[in-house]
C-alpha cells in the first residue's frame, strides 16, 4: 500500500528543513526516554508575542484548510489527532483555535469522559475504535484511550498487571489503524503547575467559565507527580514511527497553537494526498455546459411575435 512506505511525516516530501521545525524539535523519538521536568513548558522560540506569531499561525491555518480539502477529496486516507494534557492544559483551546481551520464536513471531535455503562462493558479500546476516522475524515480525540493508562493508573482503577499490559495493546491498535490508512499524531500539552493554577484563577474570576470548574481539578492537582510519571511511561512506550508523540510547550497558548498547527500541517503534507481524477469526461461535460448556457441565453431573449 502506498502509505506503508511512509512514516507519518517526511521532510523530503514537504520541502526540507524550513518546515518540520517543531515536528523535529518536539517529537519523542521512538524508544527514547522522556523526562518532562527537562522540557520547559514556557518555551516560545524566537517569538515575543502572539502578534509576532500571527503570520505563521495564519500560514499554518491556510495549509491545514487546503490539506483537509485534499484529504476529503482523496478519500483513501484518514487522520487521527490525539490530545492529552492535565486539567487546564489547553485541549479545548487547541480544538477551537487550530481545528477551526478545517471544514466541519470532514472533521469530528470526540471527548472521552468516564466510560458509560455500555463502554465499560467492552474492552478499553472499543470506544476508541468506534470513533476512529473513516477514509477522508479527520477525527480529534479530546482525551483518548490513553486515559486507560493515565487516570486509571493514578487512581488504581484496575490492577497494575492490567494497565501495564495496555501499552502493547495500544501500539497494536494504532498500528492496525495505520495499516488501514490512518495517520496518527499525538500531542501532550505540557504546562507548569504555576500556569495551571493561573488558569484556575482565571476560570474562577470569569463567570462565563464557572461551568468548567470541578472539585476534582484541585484533588487531581495534588496527584501531579503521579500523573507526570504515568504520562512519561505512556509516551515512552507508545511513541512509534506510525503514531508519534509530540510534547508541546503549552504555557503560552499561542505558541502551543503554533506548534500543533505546524505539526498537523506537516503530518498531512507527509501523507502525499492527491486530488482524484474526474469521474466523468470533462470535454464532454464542457460541451453540455456550453449547450446549456446557449439554451439559457436563447430562452432569456425576448420572444418575437
Ligand atoms: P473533562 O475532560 O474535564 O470533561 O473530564 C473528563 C473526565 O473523564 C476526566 O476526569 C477524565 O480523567 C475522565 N476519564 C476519561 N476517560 C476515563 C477512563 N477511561 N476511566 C476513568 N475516567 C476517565
Ligand atoms: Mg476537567
Amino acid at each position: 500500500m502506498r502509505h506503508n512506505q511512509l512514516p507519518n511525516c517526511r521532510s523530503d516530501s514537504i520541502g526540507g528543513e524550513a518546515r518540520m521545525k517543531y515536528g523535529r524539535k518536539f517529537l519523542v523519538e521512538p524508544g527514547s526516554k522522556v523526562r518532562l521536568a527537562g522540557i520547559d513548558p514556557g518555551f516560545k522560540d524566537k517569538h515575543e508575542s502572539h502578534e509576532g506569531a500571527m503570520p505563521e499561525l495564519n500560514k499554518n491555518a491556510a495549509r491545514i484548510a487546503n490539506l483537509q480539502y485534499l484529504l476529503y477529496a482523496d478519500g483513501s486516507r484518514s487522520l487521527l489527532i490525539v490530545l492529552q494534557a492535565l486539567d487546564a492544559g489547553g485541549k479545548d483551546g487547541v480544538v477551537r483555535h487550530v481545528f477551526s481551520a478545517m471544514n466541519p464536513q470532514g472533521t469530528s471531535v470526540f471527548g472521552f469522559k468516564q466510560p458509560n455503562a455500555q463502554e465499560a462493558a467492552h474492552d478499553f479500546l472499543w470506544r476508541a475504535h468506534l470513533r476512529a476516522p473513516a477514509r477522508g475524515q479527520v477525527v480529534i480525540f479530546n482525551r483518548s484511550h490513553y486515559e486507560d493508562v493515565l487516570v486509571v493508573r493514578v487512581h488504581k482503577l484496575v490492577p497494575k498487571d492490567v494497565w501495564s499490559g495496555r501499552y502493547e495493546l495500544i501500539n497494536d491498535f494504532e498500528k492496525m489503524l495505520w495499516d488501514n490508512g490512518t495517520a496518527i499524531v499525538k500531542f501532550y500539552l505540557h504546562i507548569s503547575p504555576e500556569e495551571q493554577l493561573e488558569r484556575f484563577r482565571q476560570r474562577l474570576e470569569d463567570p462565563q467559565r464557572h461551568w468548567k470548574i470541578s472539585e476534582s481539578d484541585y484533588s487531581e492537582r495534588e496527584l501531579w507527580p503521579a500523573y507526570i510519571e504515568a504520562f512519561e511511561e505512556a509516551i515512552e512506550k507508545t511513541s512509534t514511527k506510525y503514531a508519534p508523540w509530540y510534547v508541546i510547550p503549552s504555557d503560552h497558548k499561542w505558541f502551543r497553537n503554533l506548534a500543533v498547527s505546524e505539526i498537523v500541517a506537516d503530518t498531512m503534507e507527509g501523507m502525499r494526498l492527491r486530488l482524484p481524477p474526474a469521474k466523468v469526461d470533462i470535454a464532454e461535460i464542457r460541451r453540455k455546459y456550453h449547450a446549456a448556457a446557449e439554451g439559457k441565453r436563447q430562452a432569456g431573449q425576448p420572444q418575437s411575435k
